[in-house]
């Protein structure tokens, strides 16, 4: 935990976080979990799903709109298919963001795996990205090399490559995310946009997240209300 606060000061363990977030969304909207339709944008990566909290699992879903390290690849197709599915007196909520390893010796970008007595890399879709390894078979890995080159500077002048290419990506998750919230038509009243940075650690240890935003979109008058966590 020392090792995680270090690198991502505001960061809580992903079951106090959820629970925090339920309860937050109950006294702003008076929507328990079972009314929820919940869209996730994250890694694809087998750690995101080993450490999904239960609680999060009484909503509905999740849709995975996710592909490597949380862009959202099922784009306006998926969103659109998901948008139909949210029961008229819910509401819709995505979740979405990278994900970055904190080892137990605090290494940044590397997890040590269950079954495993080495770490690995984790996003590996981030680090060979940061390595800048092109191959034309790998389209999801072609655009997040896209993405980093766009802030290539900014990430070689940052202390850890690897955090500063995980803040850009989590820059363009939100904006594609934003953009294609615009263009799809809920059946819900309510959209809720739930940006987190996804810190993973070892098995024993569980996932943390930083919140970034909380904003609910009411769908009727257009309004945006960012929400203070
Ligand atoms: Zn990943």
């Amino acid at each position: 935990m020392k090792h995680i606060t270090n690198w991502y000061p505001k960061a809580k363990s992903a079951i106090t976080l959820t629970e925090e977030y339920y309860k937050l969304i109950q006294a702003e909207l008076n929507l328990t979990p079972e009314n929820i339709l919940v869209a996730t944008s994250i890694c694809s990566d087998d750690i995101n799903m080993i450490e999904y909290p239960d609680i999060a699992r009484k909503t509905l879903g999740p849709f995975v709109m996710g592909g490597l390290n949380g862009f959202p690849f099922a784009g306006l197709t998926g969103l659109g298919a998901f948008a139909g599915h949210v029961p008229i007196n819910g509401a819709v909520s995505i979740l979405y963001g990278p994900h970055i390893g904190v080892s137990q010796t605090g290494e940044l970008g590397k997890v040590l795996r269950v079954g495993h007595t080495e770490t690995s890399n984790c996003c590996g879709a981030c680090a060979l990205a940061v390595k800048n390894a092109t191959n034309d078979l790998d389209y999801q890995q072609n655009t997040l090399e896209q993405l980093l080159l766009k802030s290539e500077s900014r990430i070689k002048n940052a202390t850890s490559h690897l955090k500063e290419a995980t803040e850009v990506i989590f820059e363009a998750i939100d904006e594609r995310i934003r953009l294609l919230v615009s263009k799809t038509k809920f059946s819900s009243r309510y959209v809720i946009l739930y940006g987190v940075i996804i810190i993973n650690s070892e098995a024993e240890y569980g996932a943390y997240c930083e919140v970034r935003n909380i904003d609910i979109l009411d769908t009727e008058t257009g309004v945006l209300r960012k929400i203070v966590v």
